[in-house]
């Protein structure tokens, strides 16, 4: 077997993309880009693939991978249009392992393919674990592939986990930031506006992820991210905000000890972990803006408990965890088409959890069998939401 890991990215025009192909870039004897696959970015993507050299670029849709043919046309590099050509990517002898970092439920196919083609998945985005996480599991054990998170708190966990035994588990802690409104006033939340929310303070994301981060509905998804990873019930995943965002994540121990991991907030560490799992890589040498923390210059770090009035979303999202039967895939898509109609001025910001409360109320339940059953569930989820964005 070669020691280089062939990878593809899908979504690789985003931010997790991008920062992945530095990661790759920096370790050229560990890493070999195959394939890249994104939406509709054409210039992105003509610059990464300069840089990069995949073999293969699939866009979403035919006008820009027409585009883009046109600008490759001397590279003789295989451009590609649709999901059947992401399939097609991610079943390819020299692929290895998939990150799957497509924003949205766009992103759920392409995973699917890439568990059944045997590949190990680096998983970044949040819908397919949180829409479908229990039929993830399944396909991964069924087809013995791992599952690799990158999302920060739980990528702390997966380290933090090796080498612990499940019955020494008391409870896995996610932290939360908080966001930019952790102690703002009550009234100002209601009506903030998207330059308001979208001033996270200790992570910078893309808009969806960080209005997420402010309403706490993030810290729901990652609750049921972890569920479903880890294999425990939702009361043994406890969320605590901590503003400095240094720990990203503990395990409380049933000895009354607890191991917690601490790092800067750069996702470059959980995507080199997933990359390169179980290795760890030495970032802080090879990437020249890659730190590690200084203790005494943090000082102190500080943690409390989420207030749950203030952030409603939390509770919604256990519930429809508890539940099941499609209340996930339904809360995740009308989360985003209430946070983006939050960011288009349509809807204030108190009243996305409001309109994922009423939804979660109006939300008919489900028989959830495969991935269409999910989708389906997540129709009737942007239905009802659509419905309270137009009044
Ligand atoms: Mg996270």
């Amino acid at each position: 077997m070669s020691s280089i890991t062939g990878i593809a990215i899908l979504g690789a025009t985003g931010s997790v993309g991008r920062q992945s192909l530095e990661v790759i870039q920096a370790y050229p004897e560990h890493f070999n880009v195959v394939g890249l696959a994104a939406r509709r970015s054409v210039d992105t993507m003509a610059d990464l693939v300069d840089r990069h050299r995949p073999h293969v670029v699939v866009m979403e849709e035919d006008g820009p991978a027409e585009v883009l043919r046109g600008r490759l046309a001397s590279d003789g590099i295989s451009v590609q249009a649709g999901q059947a050509a992401v399939q097609e990517l991610v079943q390819r002898p020299d692929v290895d392992l998939v990150v799957a970092a497509v924003v949205g439920r766009a992103g759920l196919p392409g995973v699917f393919a890439a568990l059944a083609a045997g590949k190990r998945v680096a998983i970044a985005n949040k819908e397919p674990l949180v829409m479908a996480g229990e039929l993830l599991m399944a396909a991964s054990e069924r087809y013995h592939v791992e599952l690799l998170p990158i999302d920060s708190e739980h990528a702390a966990l997966a380290q933090l986990l090796r080498g612990v035994e499940r019955e020494s588990i008391d409870q896995l802690i996610l932290t939360a930031s908080g966001g930019p409104f952790l102690d703002a006033d009550l009234s100002f939340v209601r009506s903030a506006t998207p330059d308001d929310a979208l001033a996270h303070p200790t992570w910078n994301m893309g808009a969806k992820i960080s209005v997420d981060s402010a309403t706490m509905m993030n810290k729901a998804f990652e609750v049921i991210e972890a569920r479903w990873l880890f294999d425990l019930s939702q009361e043994r995943i406890q969320v605590l905000v901590h503003p400095e965002s240094r720990v990203h994540a503990a395990v409380k121990l049933l000895d009354g000890s607890w191991l917690a991991q601490l790092g800067p907030a750069d996702m470059r560490i959980p995507i080199a972990q997933a990359l390169a799992h179980p290795r760890i890589l030495d970032l802080t040498r090879r990437l020249k803006d890659a730190r590690s923390l200084d203790l005494c210059e943090l000082g102190k770090l500080s943690f409390r408990d989420v207030d749950e009035g203030r952030f409603p979303a939390l509770a919604l999202g256990r519930q429809a965890l508890e539940a099941g039967r499609g209340r996930p895939a339904a809360l995740c898509v009308a989360d985003e088409v209430l946070v983006q109609a939050f960011l288009d001025g349509r809807i204030g910001f108190g009243e996305i959890s409001e309109g994922l409360d009423e939804v979660m109320q109006e939300f008919i339940e489900r028989d959830i069998q495969d991935l269409d059953d999910i989708l389906l569930a997540g129709e009737d989820g942007e239905r009802l939401a659509a419905s309270k964005v137009e009044g």
